[in-house]
C-alpha cells in the first residue's frame, strides 16, 4: 500500500522540530524503524541529531543535499518504516521526486520546515511539498511584539548579527501587523 505524507509547516519559533520529534518519538513507541535527516546547513546544536529551540532532540543524520540523502537512504530502505527531514526548506526541488518514490514505496515521510522566506516568499520546495501532502499542519509561533498568533518570520538588524552568532538573535517571530519584508533595525 502506498504511504503517506505528514507536511509540518509555519515560521520560525513555531514548533516544527518540537512537532517532528514528537510524531518520531511516538512512531519509535509503536516499534516503527525510524529514519531522520537534516541538511548541514543547520548547524543549530548538533551535527547527529535535530532539535528544538527547547532542547528537545532526536537522532539524525546530516545530508549535504538530495542526492547524499539518497545515497544515505536507499540501501537502509528495507529496514526504515517513517521518514523525517527536518529543515526542508533548505533542500533543492530534486527532493520532490524523492519524496514522491519514498511515498510510492509505502514510507511515512514527515517534513518539518519554512513555508516563508523572511521576506514573505514561498520557500523552496516547501510550497509543492505542501500540495502534495496527505496532511499539512501550520503552525503558529508568539509574536515577539504583540503576543498574537505569528506567521512570519522577521529578520532582525544586522547589528544583531554581529552580537549573536547562528540563528537565534538575528530572527523573531512575528504577526502580520508587526512583521515587515525589510530587516528590522531594532
Ligand atoms: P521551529 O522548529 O518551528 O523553529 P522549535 O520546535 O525549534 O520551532 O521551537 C519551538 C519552541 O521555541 C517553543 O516551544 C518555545 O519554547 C520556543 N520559543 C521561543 N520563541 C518563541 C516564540 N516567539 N513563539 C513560540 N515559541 C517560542
Amino acid at each position: 500500500p502506498p504511504g503517506v505524507l505528514e507536511v509540518i509547516t509555519g515560521p520560525m519559533f513555531s514548533g516544527k522540530s518540537e512537532e517532528l520529534i514528537r510524531r518520531l518519538k511516538r512512531a519509535r513507541i509503536a516499534r516503527q524503524r525510524v529514519a531522520c535527516y537534516k541538511p548541514d546547513i543547520d548547524m543549530r546544536y548538533h551535527r547527529t541529531s535535530i532539535a528544538s529551540h527547547s532542547q528537545q532532540t532526536h537522532d539524525a543524520s546530516t545530508v549535504r543535499n538530495v542526492e547524499d540523502l539518497r545515497a544515505v537512504l536507499f540501501p537502509i530502505l528495507d529496514e526504515v518504516e517513517v521518514v523525517g527531514i527536518d529543515e526542508v526548506q533548505f533542500l533543492s526541488p530534486e527532493i520532490i521526486p524523492l519524496v514522491a518514490e519514498l511515498i510510492a514505496l509505502g514510507k511515512r515521510v514527515i517534513l518539518g520546515g519554512l513555508d516563508m522566506t523572511f521576506e514573505a516568499e514561498p520557500f523552496g520546495p516547501v510550497p509543492v511539498l505542501m500540495a502534495m501532502a496527505d496532511k499539512v499542519t501550520k503552525l503558529s509561533a508568539v509574536c515577539m511584539t504583540c503576543g498574537q498568533p505569528a506567521i512570519h518570520t522577521q529578520r532582525l538588524s544586522a547589528s544583531q548579527e554581529l552580537v549573536v552568532v547562528g540563528a537565534v538573535g538575528m530572527y523573531e517571530a512575528r504577526c502580520r501587523a508587526h512583521f515587515t519584508p525589510h530587516i528590522d533595525e531594532v
